[in-house]
């Protein structure tokens, strides 16, 4: 009996095997290792973003069912060439996508709604765990998509945040909006994984971010097998040393609290895994 290569990624567990845990289990040590998250010293809001980073790395980022099929990426990675890129002060600056010039144009490009940006810190409450959300309202004549932005975040964490809320606006214009009016971005990248849309807003931060030729430069691993936990290691650590310093970021150094250094250290594995899963399947 033959089986098509769409049969077998389809009947492939999803779930990683004992072999590859050891390799995620390694993996993290030296990762938080690198930031100097002393493992000893792991607290409940500690682990519970732990759980989030080991599934972002042990996920087969090229076996994910949500991840948007190949003319919608390469749409999408014409959009940020041709659009972002040209109408941001600074390229690879995730901070810019909040120009009024760039949303001025992807609103014109991709309206009818109009887009608005505001940007406030909401540190009360469970405030800090919001990144951001959008809502769509309609102001009397006028159709807006608003994306709210919490700059109590590093600036990097906001642009990423920025990135991602643009990228809804553009799937609902491309694909169509989905029912909810509402959209919010909380901690857990693990739940981007099962949604086409989530994954395609997170698409175009990592585009954004990583331009193909880097990708090919580092070496894109988009899954863990026996023995490459230090492969994906030093190519995230090639990609941090990029990002880090473009946007004045330094896990070690940090004074930020231990969970927030994990939170933000499985922000970046995940937009780079995603990206090099992008160029590995649509070739962007
Ligand atoms: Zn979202």
């Amino acid at each position: 009996m033959t089986t098509s290569p769409a049969m077998a990624r389809r009947i492939a567990p999803r779930e990683p095997d004992a072999l590859a845990m050891r390799e995620v289990d390694r993996l993290v040590s030296r990762l938080l290792g690198e930031i100097k998250v002393p493992f000893g010293s792991l607290g409940t809001r500690v682990l519970a973003q732990l759980a989030d980073l080991k599934q972002i790395l042990s996920t087969d980022y090229m076996d994910v069912p949500a991840l948007p099929q190949k003319p919608l990426l390469k749409e999408l990675a014409q959009v940020v060439e041709k659009d972002i890129k040209q109408h941001i002060p600074t390229y690879g600056s995730l901070s810019d996508l909040g120009s009024p010039q760039l949303l001025g144009h992807l609103g014109k490009l991709f309206g009818p709604r109009e887009l608005e940006l505001r940007a406030e810190p909401y540190r009360t409450g469970a405030g800090l765990s919001l990144r951001g959300f959008y809502c769509r309202a309609d102001l009397g004549e006028k159709s807006k998509f608003v994306i709210f932005v919490n700059t109590a975040h590093h600036p990097g964490a906001v642009g990423a945040t920025l990135g991602h809320e643009l990228g809804h606006f553009i799937y609902g214009s491309l694909v169509g909006e989905k029912a909810a009016h509402t959209a919010f971005m909380e901690g857990a990248f693990g739940n981007h994984l099962i949604e086409e849309d989530e994954l395609f807003a997170d698409s175009l931060v990592a585009l954004a971010a990583y331009t193909p030729e880097l990708i090919k430069k580092i070496g894109g691993v988009t899954h863990l097998k026996a023995g490459s936990a230090d492969v994906l290691f030093n190519s995230l650590k090639d990609a941090y040393d990029l990002i880090g310093p473009r946007h004045g970021l330094d896990l070690a150094k940090s004074k930020m609290a231990a969970a927030w250094r994990v939170r933000y250290l499985t922000s970046m594995a995940h937009f780079f895994k995603l990206r090099c899963a992008l160029y590995k399947s649509a070739g962007v």
